[in-house]
């Protein structure tokens, strides 16, 4: 999209988000105005629909319903705020096990004090009384250090369910920091990550790697005619086509905003390019209807190029290779599958 096409379409949000801080007689702070301007884009349907819903009752929203629809869905830091907590909780239950595990120490050592005293006592011992009296205390202290022993056990049993409920709020906060919210599938992040792994392991394993990048046709149009949100549904269409036409250990992500790369391992470029295929057919048989209003869209078309990896290639070289291959696809007439060979590539060797 041109910097004069994307100046266009988000003054709009802007002053839309202006005109309902104005309205509201809020605060024109940062985290106001992006509250009204994700209103206004529409992007984030479960903020709307809180906001709707203050709206619809009141007319208007005061600074602190306005406050805490932000912290609810938009907070910046949501997601490292709740590492923190997670994080503090975390070496607060390290801190307990500590704890728990210098008292059973402390309790084995006095169990051995209180056993070597007794011993001491037993040379001394002499009568029948006094023999009964050593053991009296040996049952004594053996009972005493038991009862302390199953009450750390207690606490520790509490302390391990606790560090595993922490471990599964850290592997859903992983899964969240790797996730594209809109299509679910992975993110940029999480592409760079992969991507980088992929080539390591096919260097090393001198096995096949391809890489398709995906790129809506036409989509500025679509977008201008029937709406960004309505726009995104089609992104999710994209997103659950791509996941739909791949398998096992084959990673989709969104590339960028409608763009998706898949990597896929163990995959020569003809497999890759046959994958590639499945994708694009899947998209273009899609009829979008409006769900709305019964609407028919029509149909949209993606482009795909398609590159595999090269010995002594890092991610930047397979990334723009497949780029490349895309772009032919796109001069080639859209609504086709261009892999790095091709003829009519950038890559295609002379
Ligand atoms: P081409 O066939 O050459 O790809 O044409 P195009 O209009 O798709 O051009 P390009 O790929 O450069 O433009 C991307 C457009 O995609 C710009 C914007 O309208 C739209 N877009 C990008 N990200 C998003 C998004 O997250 N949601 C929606 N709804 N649209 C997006
Ligand atoms: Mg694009
Ligand atoms: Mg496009």
């Amino acid at each position: 999209m041109s910097q004069r096409d994307e100046y266009k379409r988000t003054i709009v949000y802007g002053d839309t988000a202006l005109a309902y801080l104005k309205k509201n007689e809020l605060a024109a702070y940062p985290r106001n105005y992006e509250l009204w301007y994700a209103y206004s884009a529409g992007f984030n349907h479960a903020l709307n629909k809180a906001l709707n819903d203050i709206l619809g009752k009141k007319g208007t929203i005061s600074p602190d319903e306005a406050q805490s629809v932000y912290t609810r869905f938009l907070c910046p830091n949501r997601l490292g705020d709740r590492i923190d907590s997670v994080g503090s909780k975390l070496s607060g239950e390290i801190g307990d096990v500590i704890e728990i595990v210098a008292e059973s120490l402390k309790t084995a050592n006095n169990y051995a004090d209180s056993l070597d005293g007794v011993a001491e006592e037993l040379t001394e011992a002499h009568t029948r009384e006094e023999f009964a009296h050593v053991i009296a205390d040996i049952v004594n202290e053996t009972r005493r250090a038991a009862a302390v022993n199953r009450e750390l056990e207690g606490q520790l049993k509490k302390s391990r369910e606790q560090i595993s409920s922490l471990q599964e709020s850290l592997d859903a906060i992983r899964f969240e920091s790797l996730t594209d919210e809109l299509t679910t599938l992975a993110n940029r992040r999480h592409f760079d990550e992969t991507i980088g792994r992929a080539i390591v392991n096919a260097s090393e394993t001198n096995e096949p790697l391809a890489l398709l990048l995906t790129d809506i046709d036409h989509f500025k149009k679509f977008n201008d005619t029937y709406g960004h949100q309505t726009g995104d549904h089609v992104l999710r269409l994209v997103g659950l086509s791509v996941k739909q036409n791949i398998k096992g250990q084959d990673v989709a992500c969104r590339y960028g905003g409608e763009e998706f790369a898949v990597i896929l391992p163990r995959t020569s470029l003809q497999q890759a390019f046959s994958v590639a295929e499945h994708i694009r057919k899947s998209v273009m048989c899609k009829e979008l209807v409006k769900r709305s209003t019964g609407e028919n869209l029509g149909r949209i078309t993606i482009s795909i190029g398609v590159s595999a990896f090269q010995p002594g290639d890092n991610d930047s070289m397979l990334i723009g290779r497949a780029d490349a291959a895309l772009y032919a696809a796109k001069r080639g007439g859209r609504n086709m599958v261009r892999c790095e060979m091709d003829d009519d590539s950038d890559t295609a060797v002379a």
